[in-house]
Order: structure tokens, then C-alpha cells, then sequence
């Protein structure tokens, strides 16, 4: 579903950062990849690349099939296809919940607004916040801007589903409603790409683990193989510390 090649991004300003070096990796469709890494690291940028929020410098990025980088790539297709999720919600602040998961069906998607809006109120009963439709965002707790933030990007109907630290940015109380709606999703098939801290969540949820620092992916494994017997040093030491 993602193969990333040989993959580097460099920015300039305000200095010079690598911060992706000949990055490869694939994710298979159906699977759950979690990102983990300290800060700075390239995981956000790795994100971003892959649905050209950033450009990539070098390499490749193929989604299904689909030549990212290609300039004959209609990028707008892709981004329907690659849902994302980032730590600060990003909701339409003047538009209601539900008009906020309607909105791209309708301009992107070419839904009619009864369509949009029967699908909008199925999702927002999927993430638990179905009474939550007419309301704007800021009478929301940061947990239940999540969830409609999930839902806005799944009514999309994507095939992938990027998450940048989505619970970073939320009260400890709250954090837990939005990994059960994560882990709904990933039982349900959905092939995503995770960056979290939640270490709970990638043990359990994972099939595949990747640590990254200094904008390389230094290993990658099982959440087994990661949690009981990483191989380099470095991920050691960013274990050791943040468990
Ligand atoms: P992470 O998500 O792992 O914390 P990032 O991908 O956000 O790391 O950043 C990797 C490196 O690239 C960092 O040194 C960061 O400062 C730099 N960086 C990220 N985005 C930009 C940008 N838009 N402009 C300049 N530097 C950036
Ligand atoms: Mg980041």
C-alpha cells in the first residue's frame, strides 16, 4: 500500500536540517506501523511526505501503486485516499461538527449533501459523539475534537490512515476515547501509519514497529522484538528513557 524508496528531505531555512536520509520502508495493506522516535527525528516530515504535504528532495513514494512524486499525479486524488490526523486538531472552527465532517465529501468526494450527511452521522456514531453533530468545535473537550477530526478525515473513505501524535496535544482523561476509536479501526483493517508516544498502543495494536533519530529509520521489528530485545544502541537509550 506505502513503499517508500530511498527517500531524503533536506530544509533550508532557517538552517540547513536532514531531516529525512534514505529513508525505505513499506507498509502492506491491512497493516498497523508505528513510528516512534525522539524529537526532531524526521517522523512528522515521514508523514508529510507521504501525502505531499512535504515534497521529497529524492527517491520515491508510491501509494498503491500511484507515483507520488510524479508531477502527472493529480495530488488532490491522492490526499483523498491518504487520510491524516495531527496532534492539533485542525477542525473548521465557524463550521459545525457536522458540517465539518461533510464539507470535503461533498467538494471532494462529490457526495449530495444527504449522502455526505447520512455518512457523516454514521461516523460520528463510529467514534461515540453522535449528539455532538450541531455543535461548534470549541464547546468540545480535546478528545472529542479528535474524534471528529478521525471522522472528518474516514469520510474520505481512505485507504490509509496517517495519525501524527494524536493524543500529544490531549488531557491524560482523554486519551484513551481516541486510542479506542485508533484500535477500532486497526481491528477493523485499516492500514495505518502511526506516530505515537503511547508505547501501550503500539505494544498492543502494532504489527510493526519503526524507530527513527536523526532522520533515519535505525530499526525496525515486531512490537516483541522492540520492547524485549532491541538490537542498537540507540533505541535502547530512547527506550530506557521514555519507559
Ligand atoms: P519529529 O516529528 O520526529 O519531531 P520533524 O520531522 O518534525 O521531527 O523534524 C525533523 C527535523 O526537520 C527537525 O530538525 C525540524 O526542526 C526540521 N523541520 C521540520 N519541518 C521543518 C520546516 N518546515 N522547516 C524547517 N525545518 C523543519
Ligand atoms: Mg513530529
Amino acid at each position: 500500500m506505502i513503499t517508500v524508496d530511498n527517500v531524503s528531505k533536506t530544509f533550508h531555512v532557517p538552517h540547513e536540517v536532514k531531516a529525512l536520509r534514505n529513508v525505505s520502508c513499506q507498509v502492506t495493506k491491512g497493516e498497523v506501523v508505528v513510528i516512534i522516535g525522539p524529537s526532531g527525528s524526521g517522523k512528522s516530515t515521514l508523514l508529510r511526505c507521504l501525502n505531499r504535504l512535504e515534497h521529497a528532495d529524492t527517491g520515491h513514494i508510491y501509494i498503491d501503486g500511484v507515483d507520488i512524486l510524479d508531477r502527472k499525479t493529480n495530488i488532490n486524488k491522492v490526499r483523498a485516499e491518504v487520510g491524516m490526523v495531527f496532534q492539533s486538531f485542525n477542525l473548521f472552527p465557524h463550521k459545525t461538527v457536522l458540517e465539518n465532517v461533510t464539507l470535503a465529501q461533498m467538494v471532494v468526494r462529490k457526495r449530495s449533501q444527504k449522502d455526505a450527511v447520512s455518512k457523516a452521522m454514521a461516523l460520528l456514531q463510529k467514534v461515540g459523539i453522535p449528539d455532538k453533530a450541531s455543535v461548534y468545535p470549541d464547546r468540545l473537550s480535546g478528545g472529542q475534537q479528535q474524534r471528529v477530526a478521525i471522522a472528518r478525515a474516514l469520510a474520505m473513505d481512505p485507504k490509509i490512515m496517517l495519525f501524527d501524535e494524536p493524543t500529544s496535544a490531549l488531557d491524560p482523561e482523554m486519551i484513551g476515547e481516541v486510542l479506542d476509536v485508533m484500535k477500532t479501526l486497526a481491528r477493523e483493517g485499516m492500514t495505518m501509519v502511526v506516530v505515537t508516544h503511547e508505547m501501550g498502543f503500539a505494544r498492543e495494536v502494532a504489527d510493526r514497529v519503526l524507530f527513527m533519530d536523526q532522520g533515519c529509520i535505525v530499526e525496525e521489528g515486531t512490537p516483541e522484538h522492540f520492547f524485549t530485545n532491541p538490537t542498537h544502541q540507540r533505541t535502547k537509550l530512547f527506550l530506557s528513557q521514555i519507559l
